[in-house]
């Protein structure tokens, strides 16, 4: 790869073109493992990035060599503007992508097509409509059953997430498999990480290893293939023999991709974190609005970045218990 003289680049070489940006902390879902029940404390409007100053702030990190950028939130398709500014960013020189939960997906698929989206990931934790409502204390399941047939129907990319917690879905992960026989979908199990208050402990995980042996039981170690991953991917992915779409595991707490990082994330309220589980913050919003240099700020932000999981140097007990995070809605999943 030739290297921008521009790029963003941290003490271990790492290359970060990847920025993920939440367009803000609210959701109209509350799953448990990201969102307390009352939802996000409310702050004041001005705390939080106009669409103008997104697209602002993510046109100086196109011009340091951002090559994808990823919309999230907490909810991103609830931003009040969310239409225009997904064409606006539509036309930057980069890949757009958007992780959603689907509920509002079908008042969008015209400005996905628009705005030049071919990849949609959507969160759904079970193919069960009581347990999928039990987890998002909410009950959208039908919507969102029918939004993800209809990104299919229009020939969208369309990764589905899970994240697997014990006792709660990982018996359905055979189904979620399943499912890839016959739909060229991605199913990506992602183990269950700790954040703030979202009652994570080390038992609840259920391994890379495990999903692995669950699906190995039920469909037999010769029908599945492991598939080439992309680089920089998160997940390690496979393909059941006779399977029109494939299923990957994202295993960040077990076996985490620290090596290869090539990601930034920039928080609802403007700040940089330069890893999920990093303690530190970078606040571009306030420079950005005082007409400061943010460059400066950026670099120095991603050269900061420790080499694995935030500095921490395993998820162990105590990491959890002196772990001062956001919750995942406030960081940007
Ligand atoms: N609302 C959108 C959605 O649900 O897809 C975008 C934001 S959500 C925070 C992004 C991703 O983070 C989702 O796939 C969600 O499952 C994942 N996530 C949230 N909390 C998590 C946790 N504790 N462990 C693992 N993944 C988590
Ligand atoms: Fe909302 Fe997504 Fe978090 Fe669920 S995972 S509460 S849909 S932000």
């Amino acid at each position: 790869m030739i290297k921008n003289p521009l790029n963003i680049i941290d003490k271990f070489g790492r290359v970060h073109d990847y920025l993920r940006i939440s367009l803000t902390e609210r959701c109209n879902l509350r799953c448990f493992y990201c969102m307390p029940e009352e939802g996000v404390k409310l702050r004041d409007k001005a705390n939080f990035m106009t669409s103008e100053e997104v697209l602002g702030i993510a046109k100086t990190f196109v011009r340091l060599g951002v090559k994808k950028i990823r919309l999230t939130g907490g909810e991103p398709l609830i931003k009040k503007d969310a239409k225009h500014l997904l064409l606006e960013l539509g036309k930057l020189p980069v890949e757009l992508a958007i992780t959603t939960n689907a509920v509002l997906v079908d008042q969008f698929i015209e400005t996905f097509k628009e705005a030049g989206i071919n990849s949609v990931n959507v969160s759904l934790d079970s193919l069960e409509e009581k347990s999928f409502n039990a987890i998002s204390r909410r009950n959208y399941f039908d919507r969102i059953k029918a939004n993800i047939d209809l990104l299919i129907k229009n020939d969208f990319h369309v990764k589905i997430n899970v994240v697997v917690i014990r006792n709660l879905n990982e018996h359905e992960i055979p189904d979620f498999i399943s499912w890839t026989k016959n739909e060229n979908i991605h199913v990506r199990f992602i183990e269950f990480m700790p954040f703030d208050g979202n009652q994570w402990n080390w038992d609840k995980k259920v391994s890379y290893k495990e999903i692995m042996q669950i699906a190995k039981d039920r469909f037999g170690e010769k029908c599945i293939f492991k598939i080439e991953d992309a680089k920089n991917d998160t997940a390690r992915n496979y393909r059941l023999i006779d399977g029109e779409g494939t299923f990957g595991v994202i295993s960040s707490v077990t076996n985490p991709f620290c090596d290869t990082c090539n990601r930034i994330r920039l928080t609802a309220d403007g700040k940089i974190k330069n890893c999920l589980f990093s303690q530190d913050e970078t606040d571009l919003l306030t420079a950005y609005r005082k007409e400061k240099d943010i460059e400066t700020l950026i670099y120095a932000a991603i050269r900061d970045k420790k080499k694995e999981r935030g500095g921490a140097r395993a998820f162990d007990d105590g990491f959890v218990e002196n772990m001062k995070n956001r919750s995942m809605t406030t960081i940007g999943g």
